[in-house]
């Protein structure tokens, strides 16, 4: 039998942390070794989660987890502010990290990239692990080719900490290589209440919207003359980003760069 591949999960009680926990104990060949969150060492993660108990401790370091149970892969999904720092200490151990937590900023993702070349190690961040979403992200940079005119509006649950979001940014730079440079709207434009046309990026605009109620949810809109055409996501659950979890997890461990994006994984 294959040798399983052990996986430890950073924010293993948060809304996506719980999910990934799930997923593990239903993949025969993923070993669930150890759950990091704050301020709960050596309770129980099923107990943690409000189910039975799964042999599996938490624990509130990082470090600590990475030198007690030695993992393959970590899978974080803990908070813009402690991503950076997560998967610096993951790789400075051989481990290698699977990031969904957003908030990353361009150079910090060029610095880890080096780092990966540098010690021949694999890492993916993937602002979304939803398949359907990775489909949205493709089409509209074909689309964004031959109707250059167009505007993203995210929408996500009001508990999200980052706006925009990071699918948003990473559909940005996909539309950006893929349509001429132009500034849209009208030259004159004037805002009367600030932000009301959203944020700039390569000229047009990217609207984040925050309600109760929401999942994580992205519509591109395009404009041309007498038409227009939208393209729309919804992940309706937090189940919907465990199957590109569970490819990343697999994909890692014989990867060595860092990929940035599910989309460099699906043909
Ligand atoms: P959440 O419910 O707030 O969970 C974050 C968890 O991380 C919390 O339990 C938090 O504990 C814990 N945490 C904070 N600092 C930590 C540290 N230093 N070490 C270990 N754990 C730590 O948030 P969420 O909704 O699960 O989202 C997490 C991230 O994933 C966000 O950035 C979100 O945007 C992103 N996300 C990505 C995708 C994707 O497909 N890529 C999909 C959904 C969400 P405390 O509460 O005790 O601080």
């Amino acid at each position: 039998m294959e040798k399983k591949i052990r996986v430890a999960v950073a924010g293993a009680k948060g809304r996506m942390g719980r999910e990934v926990v799930k997923m593990l104990g239903q993949d025969p060949s993923l070993e669930f070794v150890a759950g990091i969150d704050s301020k709960l060492t050596g309770v129980d993660v099923g107990e943690v989660l409000g189910g039975k108990p799964l042999g599996v401790p938490m624990v509130d370091s990082l470090e600590e987890a990475l030198l007690a149970f030695k993992p393959d892969v970590v899978v974080d999904f803990t908070t813009p502010s402690q991503v950076y720092q997560n998967m610096l200490l993951c790789l400075k151990h051989g481990v290698r990290p699977v990031v969904g937590t957003t908030g990353l900023s361009p150079e910090e993702i060029e610095e880890i990239k080096q780092i990966c070349v540098d010690n021949e190690l694999g890492a993916i961040i993937a602002p979304n692990f939803a398949i359907g979403a990775i489909l949205l992200m493709k089409f509209a940079s074909m689309a964004a080719k031959y109707m250059p005119h167009v505007e993203i509006i995210e929408l996500h649950h009001d508990q999200k900490l980052d706006a925009p979001s990071g699918t948003a940014i990473k559909t940005a730079e996909m539309i950006a290589t893929a349509r001429n440079d132009i500034q849209q709207g009208h030259p004159d434009e004037k805002e009367i209440l600030d932000g009301a046309r959203g944020a700039d990026y390569n000229g047009f605009r990217i609207h984040s919207v925050r309600l109760p109620g929401m999942v994580a949810h992205q519509e591109v809109l395009f404009g041309a003359i007498g038409q227009t055409l939208s393209i729309r996501h919804d992940s309706i659950n937090r189940e919907s980003f465990m199957p590109g979890v569970q490819m990343a997890i697999k994909a890692v461990v014989s990867l060595q760069t860092l990929v940035y994006g599910l989309e460099h994984l699906i043909d």
